[in-house]
């Protein structure tokens, strides 16, 4: 990890040229990767060695920004992912198998809770859901005998809800297990969950990192502060030899620094594939090279939108954390006092319809599955990312029918408010 300040790495951390070497990343845009004799690379299938040998496991280009990111978070080792999905997907897997238990914030990401409540039960793991804002004593009920992690959003798409994340990082540390956290809405431009306890931290870098809405992907990062042997009975994957590489054991060979990350590319990359492809891991670079830049105009659109709403006769409630009427203000100033981010939720009058008819009208602002790019865009989840939750399910999340999303662009403040001012009458 550098010691430069947050806006020198997101410029400079991760990629440094030689001598005549290229200034900006270059994209290594080839699927292998040549050896002078097989016993050079026996050594990369041993993991005797780093080194690349298939752009299905690892990429130097993907690694170069993987290295930005972890030095973001200030992580001891990252790895990009193709997709948000696949990040949150490799960041429980790597730890958790058929048998294991989670537990997570009720208040996540429509896909995430789809992909641990649907899909990974399918594969034999069970999860726990609890409030986002459960008090110790929820916390600590909610743990099993074969409980693996703890899962949450920093702040919840599209809830909004802020975790206090030292007080679930305090509950899975007591029970011997990780927190991962996503990070994907601050982005560690405004919050750094490593400093706060986390030990996982997860990212789509579809949304602000790439933020420009011309790349999916996603990323890991590992604090390295996890001490995986002194909870060895728990986590045999990364404390017993692995037999597909000739009997390492992650966590010793690797340390702490390393285990995590290691055992998620040789196994689950070599397994699944869920690799971002080098062309969009130098978008995504483009994008971070200005996130410092970025963040603080979407908070200051984020704000002056939501204020807007609050002051509004047919807006029943606005979520924003950074309103000072809003119940995760104090949480948000702990752990985001320059702000979180650009999306606002607030519910309207009329429900679905009422949210349907408005979104309609607007111009600026337009109707996509996506939030946190360079362009305004707005959502209602109950229609849309969030249909195949239940009326209870929608509620624990913090999503009622009548809810919209507005992600602030870059735009004009002013054109914005009047966008909504014009669509709301
Ligand atoms: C979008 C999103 C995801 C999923 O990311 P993709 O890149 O779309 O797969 C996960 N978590 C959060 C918080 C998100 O906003």
């Amino acid at each position: 990890m550098s010691n430069y300040k947050i806006n020198t790495k997101c410029v400079q951390s991760g990629y440094t040229p030689g001598n005549g070497e290229p200034r900006q990343i270059p994209i290594i845009q080839s699927t292998t990767f040549k050896y002078d004799t097989s016993e050079d690379m026996g050594k990369l299938f041993d993991l005797e060695t780093s080194g690349y040998f298939y752009t299905r496991l690892q990429n130097p280009t993907n690694d170069y920004v993987a290295a930005k990111i972890a030095d973001l978070e200030g992580g001891s080792a990252g790895m990009l992912t193709s997709s948000g999905q696949a990040a949150n997907f490799f960041a429980v897997f790597n730890i958790c198998e058929c048998g294991g238990h989670i537990v997570s914030s009720s208040s996540i990401y429509g896909g995430t809770f789809n992909l641990l409540a649907v899909t990974l039960k399918k594969m034999g793991i069970s999860v726990t859901f609890v409030s986002p804002t459960a008090s110790e004593e929820e916390l600590d009920n909610a743990f099993q005998e074969n409980t693996k992690a703890v899962f949450g959003e920093t702040i919840a798409n599209p809830a909004l809800t802020v975790l206090d994340i030292e007080k679930y990082a305090k509950a899975a540390h007591k029970h011997g297990v990780p927190l991962i956290i996503d990070n994907t809405f601050p982005t560690p431009v405004n919050c750094r969950p490593i400093e706060w306890g986390a030990d996982i931290v997860t990212h789509s870098t579809t949304k602000y990192m790439d933020g420009h809405g011309s790349a999916v992907g996603g990323a890991i990062v590992d604090s390295g502060k996890f001490d995986w042997m002194a909870h060895k009975e728990k986590f045999p994957g990364l404390c017993t030899p692995d037999e597909s590489y000739h009997g390492i054991t992650y966590a010793e060979k690797f340390s702490n620094s390393g285990a995590f990350i290691t055992k998620c590319t040789a196994q689950l990359m070599r397994d699944f594939g869920c690799i971002q492809s080098p062309q969009n891991a130098f978008l995504l670079n483009l994008g971070l090279e200005s996130l410092h830049v970025r963040m603080p105009r979407h908070v200051e659109n984020g704000t002056a939108v939501a204020e807007f709403l609050s002051s509004h006769k047919k807006v029943k409630k606005v979520n924003y954390p950074g309103l000072k009427t809003d119940p995760y203000y104090e949480l948000s100033q702990k752990y985001m006092p320059q702000g979180g981010c650009g999306v606002v939720s607030f519910e309207i009058e009329g429900g679905r319809k009422g949210a349907e008819a408005f979104m309609k009208k607007l111009k600026l602002a337009a109707i996509e599955t996506h939030v946190a790019d360079a362009r305004t865009c707005c959502l209602n989840p109950a229609t849309s990312t969030h249909r195949q939750m239940t009326e209870e399910q929608l509620e624990a999340a913090g999503i009622p029918a009548g809810l919209v999303r507005v992600s602030c662009g870059l735009e004009d403040k002013e054109d914005l408010i009047n966008d909504l001012k014009q669509a709301l009458e």
